[in-house]
């Protein structure tokens, strides 16, 4: 019996020690681990750079080779979109879009008459597409997607926040000059769906008055920040002469997809007449914007400004 007892005290002096052992050695890792900031392991260290996944890259259009970039800030792998419902301030960046289908602030319970205002697409534009650029003119990078255009053959339609135009009308004149379309995409870049007529009306017409006298043309379209719409805001562009447009493909470049995902994304859905929803100043984009076109090209489109797109309208 004390033979057996003495035997049992043993091993549960042995197992402990082993465990003791196991927690002693689990103890020194941790502290390699911390004493080496994780790197060593694999392991971010806490308030590192943000990864810069990709280089910008752009087609020089004076001799057509690939000029390779830095881009001017480092894409955070991961960062979530910046949801915001707040009235963008003149002097900010506007936030992009933010619904893969334009959002309805009324829901009208009749037949919806005003709906059918709203451009999406034109199927009956035969074999062409229209690409649009929203939130811009932006210094640095409004020239860039013009050279990619210029460089492929294509062209496009810019929808430019008002506020932004004036410190930049250069960059208005140059979309024009080169083929390019310059749309009104209001002038405070906020929810004109959720406000009375007379305020969207006020909106849209102070950006219109700003980028006529820019451009010294009319300005056709109009597309409502973040596809905020509703029966006021359609009543209030037709009232102003402008027709309403959203799109039919939207691959959400703002939430920085891989550029290949922009292209693939779009790639799947384009048909005759598809307005392409993209963004001014997101890397991701830019390193799309040749290889759609390319891809586009090689399937018989066209590329076009909204005007053209919808001549025959
Ligand atoms: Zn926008």
């Amino acid at each position: 019996m004390g033979k057996q007892s003495k035997a049992n005290e043993c091993q549960g002096w042995l197992k402990a020690l082993l465990k003791a052992e196991q927690f002693t050695f689990a103890l020194l890792v941790l502290i390699v681990i911390l004493a080496s900031g994780g790197e060593s392991w694999g392991l971010p260290r806490s308030g590192a750079e943000p990864i810069k996944n990709y280089q910008v890259s752009v087609v020089n259009a004076d001799n057509n080779k690939m000029v390779v970039e830095e881009p001017s800030k480092s894409v955070p792998v991961g960062e979530a979109p910046k949801p915001s419902g707040e009235i963008t301030k003149p002097e900010e960046t506007p936030e992009p879009e933010e619904t893969e289908q334009p959002e309805e602030t009324t829901k009208p319970s009749g037949p919806k008459v005003w709906h059918k205002k709203i451009i999406r697409q034109f199927p009956g534009a035969g074999h062409k597409v229209a690409i649009t650029f929203d939130d811009g003119p932006r210094p640095e990078w409004t020239e860039r997607y013009l050279r990619v255009l210029e460089a492929k053959g294509a062209r496009a339609t810019f929808f430019v926040v008002g506020a932004q135009a004036p410190k930049n009308a250069d960059l208005v004149r140059a979309i024009l000059a080169s083929g390019n379309e310059v749309g009104n995409h209001s002038w405070s870049h906020s929810f004109l769906g959720k406000v009375p007529e007379d305020v969207v009306r006020a909106d849209i017409s102070k950006s219109m008055e700003v980028l006529e006298k820019i451009t010294g043309q009319p300005i056709k379209y109009f597309r409502p920040p973040y596809g905020s719409i509703s029966p006021q805001l359609v009543a209030a562009a037709e009232s102003l002469g402008v027709k309403t447009v959203t799109w039919s493909i939207d691959p959400r470049d703002w939430a920085k997809p891989l550029p290949e995902k922009i292209v693939n994304h779009v790639m799947n859905r384009v048909q005759n007449g598809s307005i392409i929803l993209l963004h001014e100043g997101h890397p991701g984009t830019l390193v799309a914007l040749p290889l759609l076109i390319n891809k586009l090209q090689e399937k018989g489109y066209e590329l076009v400004t909204l005007s053209e797109l919808l001549s025959g309208q």
